[in-house]
Formats: structure tokens, C-alpha cells, sequence
């Protein structure tokens, strides 16, 4: 046996580099990590309790594989008073969190060869399905653009490329990692560039209630026969461990999704589906609280590194600030994340495997002492380290 004559699209994957690097950075005991997209909130205690409840109640069953109908309907409605969704239950489908998600939709609508559009810099799973699917990846930079999609770069990359049939383009509002979201109009302004030319979005909302100070806008509003929703209770609810997830779509597509996710996973896990109703039915407000803290730290992190020297722009919402490594440091994103962990004991994430090689992501889902401790070092690592531009 070779490894290989494995399937090659599987040998074209590379393991997540973050994960490694977190791993790696993990053996000093001194580290302070700013690296994982991880809410360091507990689940609230009342879901808590429900997936006790479900324990001890047998829950233990197999699930309809669409997830329970209590679920779609909680779903349903949460998400219709939350961001306008416009979903009945038989147009959602319950997954194991938002990764399960976009893997099957990437499977179910495009076919070998088609591509589509990411644009960076980007969460790493998008490249990874795509790969995995045989498809094309069209990567468009939007760094020159504050980090949004604008309709003139969606055109450019169909233009440019006359030999590959884009078929999808792969949204993320808000972004991970520029903690971008868009506006009303930004949203609304891609809208018939992608309608002209028959383009399926696969919309990752899963930011969606994490926003600061602006509304979150899905655009399945402007174009609901070809938009993919997905969203979840990961960050939400800080629920990340239980991997629970859904997609919204139309009548008839969502029905071929969902059996590709029967297929794949069979069903979300029944005890985890019972403290997702009760996160739907009772906790609409879990992250109000949440959003508070996540503001203050975002404040104080741009600021911070605004003063360190380096450039950010502004975040309206996840929990990430994209900070652009000053050029007086002569330090790609690696080098400054390896230097900044074995010098200063402090871990953040490249920019490079989201496709931006300039920049580092800082996580603010962490205590107000790891932050403060992270951008004392930032700035005692630019005060040590920075050459005089040549
Ligand atoms: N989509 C984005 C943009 C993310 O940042 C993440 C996790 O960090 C996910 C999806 C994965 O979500 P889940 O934990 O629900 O699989």
C-alpha cells in the first residue's frame, strides 16, 4: 500500500497550520494564548441543565436526521426575530455545528470542477471543502477594499477566469478573521452581480449576533433562491464543544443537503439537539452579556495596537482584531507570531493561513489580565525588535 494512491484532493489538504501552531506553542507553561476563535464564556447554566435533563430523561435515541421538529421550529423562529430569516422548519436542517454545515452544502451544490469564489483573507475550512470537493478556489484579496467583498471584485474574478464555471462564492459576516461586518447597503450591493451571473452564496453567519453597535443583515433578504445560510449556536452560546449547527435554504435544495448530512453523520446528537431547544426557546438574551465584554476588549485591543504601530481596521463584530504588521519590524506574520511566543510568551495567530502574510490575528475571547499581558509584550516586542525601514 502508498499513501500515496490515496484519493489526491485529500493529500492536497494540509492539517490546519493553526491548530498545529497552537499545539506547538502549548509546551511553554508560561504562554498566554490569544490564538483559538474559543469563547471563554461557560455555557449559560439553564442549557446546561437541559442536556442534563435529557440524560436523565433517556433522550438517547436516534434523532430525525432533518434534527427534532421542536428544534426547527425554535429555530425558525429565533432566527426570523434575531435577523428577519425567512425559514419555515422544513427549509432548515439541524447539523453538527457550522464545519459539518459548509462541508455538506459545498458537496451538495457544486460538481467537480466548478469553482468558487473565497474571499480573503478567509477561514481556513473554505479552502479545505473546496479542495476536498474537486472544485476550483477563485481566492480574491480583499485587503485593498477594508476587507469587504465589493460587486466589482466579484465580477473581475468571473472575467478574469473564462475557463472555470463559478458557480459559488463562500460569505463570512461577520469576518473571521478581520472581525469585519457589513453594512446594509455592502450586503444589498453584491446582490445582483451575483443574481446576473447564477451564483450560489453559501452565507457563514455564524458571527451573525456578535456585532457591535450595527444590525447584522443577511443577504438571503436579496437574494433568497440562491443563498445558503449558515449559522449555529457556537459562539452565540458559547457552545463550541457541543457542535451543534444549522443551514437554512430553499424548498428542495436544503432536501438534498440534508441527505447528504444523513449520509454523513446520520444526526446531530440527540442530547445536545435537547439544549439547543432550550438555548432557542429561553435564551435569546445569553449574549448580551457576552457582547458587553467583547466590546470593552475590542476597544482596548485596537487601541493598543493602533498604538503599538500597526494598522487595523476597524472590527464591527466576532471577536477577532486583523492587525497589519508594521513594516520597521521586517517580520512576516510567522515571524512575529514565533518570536512574540518564544521571546514574550505570548500566542496569537498568523495571517498567513488565512491568506494574508502582513497581519496577525489577535482572539479577545480571552480575561482582560491575558489581553493586557498580550499587548504589554506587542509593544515591548516593536520597542526591541524594529529596524529602520531600509
Ligand atoms: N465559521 C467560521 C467563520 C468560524 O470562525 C468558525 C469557528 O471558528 C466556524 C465556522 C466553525 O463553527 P462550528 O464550531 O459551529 O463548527
Amino acid at each position: 500500500m502508498e499513501l500515496n494512491e490515496i484519493n489526491p484532493y485529500v493529500l492536497k489538504v494540509m492539517p490546519s497550520a493553526m491548530r498545529k501552531f497552537d499545539h506547538d506553542i502549548s509546551v511553554d507553561p508560561k504562554i498566554i494564548k490569544l490564538t483559538l476563535g474559543e469563547p471563554n464564556f461557560n455555557v449559560p447554566d439553564h442549557i446546561k441543565q437541559a442536556a442534563i435533563d435529557a440524560i436523565n430523561d433517556n433522550k438517547s435515541h436516534y434523532p430525525y436526521y432533518w434534527g427534532y421538529q421542536e428544534l426547527r421550529d425554535a429555530a425558525s423562529k429565533y432566527y426570523r426575530d434575531k435577523f428577519g430569516y425567512d425559514y419555515p422548519a422544513d427549509q432548515i436542517v439541524v447539523t453538527v455545528g457550522a464545519t459539518e454545515a459548509v462541508a455538506v452544502t459545498v458537496k451538495t451544490l457544486f460538481k467537480p470542477g466548478d469553482a468558487v469564489i473565497i474571499p480573503t483573507p478567509a477561514y481556513p475550512l473554505y479552502d479545505a471543502s473546496t479542495t476536498l470537493n474537486e472544485l476550483n478556489t477563485l481566492l480574491v484579496d480583499t485587503s485593498d477594499d477594508d476587507f469587504i467583498l465589493t460587486p466589482a471584485k466579484v465580477q473581475k474574478a468571473i472575467d478574469d477566469h473564462p475557463d472555470l464555471n463559478v458557480k459559488g462564492l463562500i460569505l463570512t459576516d461577520p469576518n473571521n478573521p478581520t472581525g469585519v461586518a457589513y453594512s446594509k447597503e455592502q450586503i444589498a450591493a453584491l446582490a445582483p452581480v451575483l443574481k446576473k451571473n447564477g451564483i450560489w452564496v453559501i452565507s457563514d453567519e455564524i458571527y451573525g449576533e456578535l456585532t457591535y453597535g450595527q444590525k447584522h443583515y443577511s443577504i438571503s433578504e436579496y437574494l433568497p433562491d440562491q443563498t445558503i445560510i449558515i449559522n449555529g449556536l457556537s459562539k452565540s452560546h458559547a457552545m463550541t464543544g457541543y457542535r451543534l449547527g444549522f443551514i437554512f435554504g430553499p424548498s428542495g435544495f436544503v432536501d438534498e443537503i440534508a441527505k447528504v448530512h444523513q449520509f454523513t453523520v446520520t444526526a446531530a446528537a440527540s442530547i445536545v439537539q435537547y439544549a439547543a431547544i432550550e438555548a432557542l426557546e429561553h435564551g435569546q438574551d445569553d449574549s448580551k452579556p457576552m457582547l458587553q465584554e467583547y466590546e470593552k476588549r475590542r476597544d482596548f485591543v485596537a487601541k493598543e495596537m493602533t498604538e503599538a504601530g500597526f494598522d487595523v481596521v476597524h472590527p464591527g463584530g466576532a471577536f477577532y482584531v486583523f492587525a497589519k504588521i508594521p513594516v520597521g519590524l521586517h517580520m512576516d506574520s510567522w515571524a512575529f507570531v514565533k518570536t512574540l511566543a518564544k521571546e514574550y510568551h505570548i500566542g496569537l495567530m498568523p495571517g498567513d493561513p488565512f491568506g494574508d502574510n502582513e497581519y496577525v490575528r489577535i482572539s479577545y475571547a480571552a480575561s482582560d489580565e491575558a489581553l493586557a499581558a498580550a499587548m504589554k509584550a506587542v509593544k515591548q516586542l516593536v520597542a526591541d525588535h524594529s529596524v529602520e525601514p531600509t
